[in-house]
């Protein structure tokens, strides 16, 4: 395991700002291993036997001083996580006396050219020598960032290499199937009989359903890194706040009788199964002078076409002539009573709505305040031709009444397989990748049922496949997209 240290030293502190019971300042010494010796004596007055924890004092190389008191460790190269000589100095959290110790270690490591350490660059160290490959590290942030247990459960398996696992058996395969293919090359003549003999066919079938397996795998692990952002849309006073509420259970959103309240976006961050979902409640839809109101309606527009997952919200009290005087500016715009089944519900204004919902946007209707009419909790499939919506559910978002409904409906509309076990997590990234590389194989493919002579291009859609999923894993990167990938990586990991 060669390890390359052409790197500068670096360090920071890389436990979060703050106070804590233990902070820890790391140093990583590239090239400057040798240097490992004078550091530990500046700092602890004494060498440090690898990978062991020691009791010692921590200096202040300016004054003398002791700064600090506590763990020392000292891992040579190239054990240690960067592949580097490592050191780390674990003290007291507090946000002084960790600047006093990085600022001391700074001193210490002043004619080395010790420096502060940019967002992620132990992890991008690692990655440089061969420590982790880019999908590992970029597991290390999504670990970090995990919002909820099921991503931190799957960031954890990409860590520990399950993603990149299933992406190296992918190109060993392409690998061998290229092998095979050029080897043939030469011999244009027997082309088509080698490749028969060899099942080349077969074999690319196969990778080309382990590669689509893989993708919905890693569609999955989006979605848990990720989630969806749902919008809550409909007129002024449906209970657009209200249901937002509710799902979260709490008092986020200024519910108000009066129409038109909810000007400026409000959004919560739920999880249903695992997966996280962004609900954006928006201002209510209606025709207005108020040139305030419009701008907070063209916002709501604007988010609409953003969504993932739209909920287009009804009043089904406003749709009955007697509690409809319940809902005093929709009144106007009030229809006969509504909707047998499979027809379009509500006012005219919510037909209108409805009408310009995005088409390539899944839409749920829920119709609301089924506590004034006294109707039933009800989840029922529509038509998206006819009713611009997948499904109906009828609920309360004051009492709740309905509320398991909607969430079992919208993690349907997420397309979650449901089960997170397993799972690895991915990048959207990672599935732009795995696309590129399944159009290249679906080209092999042509190439491959075609006559003698596209042996050659059918070769070249196996490389350009294998270099797609080679960006994946690291083996083939730009500088610049790792510049962007670490970058969004807090200091000091
Ligand atoms: P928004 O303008 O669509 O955000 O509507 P709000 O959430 O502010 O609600 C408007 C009014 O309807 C408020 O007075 C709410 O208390 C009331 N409301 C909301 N949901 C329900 C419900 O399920 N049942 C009843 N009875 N009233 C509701
Ligand atoms: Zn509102």
């Amino acid at each position: 395991n060669e390890i390359s240290l052409e790197y500068d030293p670096i360090v920071a502190i890389a436990t979060a700002t703050g106070q804590g019971g233990i902070g820890v300042v790391r140093i990583s010494l590239g090239r400057a291993g040798a240097a490992a010796a004078g550091l530990m004596q500046a700092i602890a007055g004494r060498q440090l036997t690898p990978r062991q924890a020691s009791y010692v004092p921590f200096h202040d190389v300016e004054s003398g001083d002791v700064l600090d008191r506590g763990i020392a460790l000292h891992f040579p190269a190239p054990h240690s996580y960067t592949g580097e000589t490592v050191l780390e100095f674990q003290g007291h959290g507090g946000p002084v006396v960790m600047q006093l110790l990085l600022r001391s270690c700074l001193a210490a490591g002043r004619e080395l050219g010790l420096r502060l350490a940019d967002p992620g660059e132990f992890t991008r160290r690692a990655f440089l020598n061969d420590k982790l490959d880019l999908a590992q590290a970029e597991a290390v942030a999504d670990l970090i960032e995990a919002s909820t247990e099921a991503a931190a459960r799957s960031a954890s398996r990409s860590l520990a290499g399950a993603f990149s696992a299933r992406i190296e058996a992918l190109v060993d395969e392409l690998i061998d199937l290229r092998m095979l293919v050029e080897a043939t090359l030469d011999f244009p003549e027997e082309e088509i009989d080698f490749l028969e003999a060899a099942d080349a066919r077969g074999r690319l079938a196969r990778v080309i359903a382990a590669l689509h397996e893989v993708r919905g795998e890693a569609r999955q692990g989006a979605l848990l890194r990720d989630g969806l952002t749902v919008v809550l849309a409909g007129q002024p006073n449906v209970g657009k706040s209200s249901l937002l509420n509710a799902l979260a259970g709490a008092e986020l959103a200024i519910v108000t009788p009066i129409a038109g309240t909810t000007r400026d976006r409000v959004e919560q961050t739920i999880q249903i199964d695992g997966i996280p979902l962004h609900i954006v409640d928006t201002a209510g839809l209606r025709e207005t002078n108020d040139e305030v109101e419009k701008i907070g309606i063209a916002r709501s527009w604007q988010a609409i076409e953003k969504a993932d997952v739209v909920l287009h919200l009804l009043d089904r009290a406003a749709d009955s002539p007697v509690s409809g005087m319940l809902s005093a500016p929709v009144d106007a715009q009030r229809m006969p009573p509504a909707a047998a089944p499979g027809s379009a519900a509500g006012s005219a204004a919510d037909r209108e709505i409805a009408a310009r919902l995005p088409d390539a946007t899944p839409v749920l209707r829920v119709v609301n305040k089924i506590d004034l009419t006294g109707s039933l909790p009800a989840r029922r499939p529509l038509d998206p031709a006819r009713d611009g919506a997948i499904e109906e559910i009828s609920l309360s978002a004051r009492t709740g009444d309905g509320i398991a409904l909607l969430r079992a409906a919208l993690l349907d509309a997420t397309g979650s397989r449901g089960d997170t076990q397993g799972v690895f997590i991915a990048r959207e990234r990672h599935l732009q990748a795995l696309a590129a590389a399944a159009t290249h194989l679906d080209l092999a493919a042509e190439h491959a049922a075609l006559r003698a002579g596209a042996l050659d291009l059918f070769a070249e859609e196996l490389r350009l496949a294998q270099q797609r999923l080679g960006e994946i894993t690291g083996a083939f990167t730009s500088d610049d997209l790792l510049g962007v990938i670490f970058s969004r990586f807090c200091i000091g990991k």
